[in-house]
């Protein structure tokens, strides 16, 4: 009679979700969200050639919705999405849409909860806005599920590694003349950081070439560097160019086409020995499946909050691991470098300092390695600083 009791005790209320009622395996229910709009400013303007090209404004802030989910057991988890340039507004604006239909869901039915929360948006399509929206909540779902478990997310995931080889972005953009360049990449191997990445891709390849050539000297011929075109070179250029590059022997040439020139991209590959990298702006499995069916790439470079969160990203990973594809995430290393710890060939992680006011904890980098942290889920908790640069918030439900 005491176990009746018990199970009776932990079924949740009775709810319709998917035409279905919970069943008896239900032992939680989502009591609260809160979701936060979060802008953070960045120290100086940054570029890349797509505002050479006159594309795009330098950028100056980043736009966060965060979500803050919390059950009715007390188990909380934290995740969030992210804009860069527009779109923060309306991310925020369609969160508050959908987050009231998490409230009564049982959090650990990650697959289900996205599958309901992306049919509430379908109509505005099954990517872009809608699915990055998703991954505030998805990413909190599964940093709640590895914190219940008292768990690293990687650890949760099945982890084939404790750190991950890690590069920097950050020191490389094209904002940066060479000379700050070449003090960002010392500053970084001093840091212990692995390799780095060097914006290319300007209107004139040969001032880009240039930048490569300083910062292979400065590095010495083994030291890992990469560069990222950032979609701004046509087929012929990015042929032409590769070629030229072969001799600097980069561990990647990145986004050197358009983001969905598949063909292209698996022309280039074929013809080029140095590894092909892309998938940062695609937004949903869909478009990173076209890439590795076509073997459009070396690495693939999903974003977990932009494919709409780690439900969609660990669909991409199995993919890519039945595919011989490589792993390099774009961004975020507070949720990729969990992530790269459990995919099965050795994976780069970006490292990027940007978003560390955010939180109030710090990744340890050793020897070229990022280590995964040993606290339970992702192992991030906001920092002040973020609470005042939230410029709005919206409530659902009831703290338990
Ligand atoms: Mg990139």
């Amino acid at each position: 009679m005491t176990i009746t009791t018990e199970r009776q005790r932990h079924v949740a209320p009775m709810h319709k979700q998917g035409g279905l009622e919970a069943g008896e395996a239900t032992t939680d229910t989502i009591a609260y969200v809160r979701i936060s709009h979060i802008v953070l400013p960045l120290k100086t303007a940054i570029s890349d050639a797509k505002v050479l090209t006159g594309r795009q404004k330098p950028m100056t802030e980043i736009s966060f919705t965060f979500a803050e989910i919390e059950s009715r057991e007390g188990h909380r988890g934290i995740g969030f999405g992210y804009s860069k340039r527009a779109g923060g507004a309306g991310m925020f604006a369609h969160a508050k849409e959908i987050a009231g239909e998490l409230i009564g869901e049982d959090p650990n039915d990650i697959a289900r909860i996205w599958n309901k929360l992306v049919w509430a948006g379908a109509s505005m399509g099954r990517s872009g806005l809608t699915t990055q929206t998703i991954a505030a909540f998805d990413i909190a779902l599964w940093d709640m599920k590895a914190k219940r478990a008292g768990l690293p997310l990687a650890k949760l995931l099945g982890a084939h590694r404790d750190s991950v080889q890690c590069y920097n972005t950050s020191g490389g953009f094209l904002s940066s003349d060479i000379a700050e360049v070449l003090d960002n990449v010392s500053r970084s191997i001093d840091a212990g950081i692995g390799g780095v990445k060097i914006k290319v891709g300007q209107p004139d390849p040969m001032i880009d070439l240039r930048r490569v050539e300083a910062v292979r000297e400065h590095v010495g011929s083994s030291f890992p560097i990469a560069v990222d075109a950032n979609q701004q070179w046509d087929r012929t250029t990015a042929a032409r160019f590769g070629r030229i590059l072969e001799e600097f022997n980069l561990f990647w040439i990145e986004e050197p086409l358009d983001a969905y020139d598949a063909e292209g991209h698996a022309a280039l590959a074929a013809m080029l020995d140095t590894p092909i990298a892309t998938g940062e702006m695609l937004t949903s499995v869909a478009e990173h499946r076209e890439l590795i069916r076509n073997r459009s790439v070396d690495f693939i470079q999903p974003d977990a909050p932009r494919v709409g969160g780690i439900t969609p990203f660990l669909r991409i990973m199995s993919l890519g691991e039945e595919a011989q594809v490589k792993l390099a995430p774009h961004f975020a290393m507070e949720i990729h470098l969990h992530l790269a710890a459990a995919y099965a060939q050795e994976p780069w992680v970006e490292h990027f300092e940007w978003l560390e006011p955010m939180f109030n904890e710090r990744l340890e980098i050793r020897n070229g390695r990022m280590i995964v942290p040993s606290r339970p889920g992702l192992g991030f908790t906001l920092s002040e600083q973020a609470n005042a640069w939230t410029v709005a918030t919206a409530e659902f439900g009831k703290r338990a």
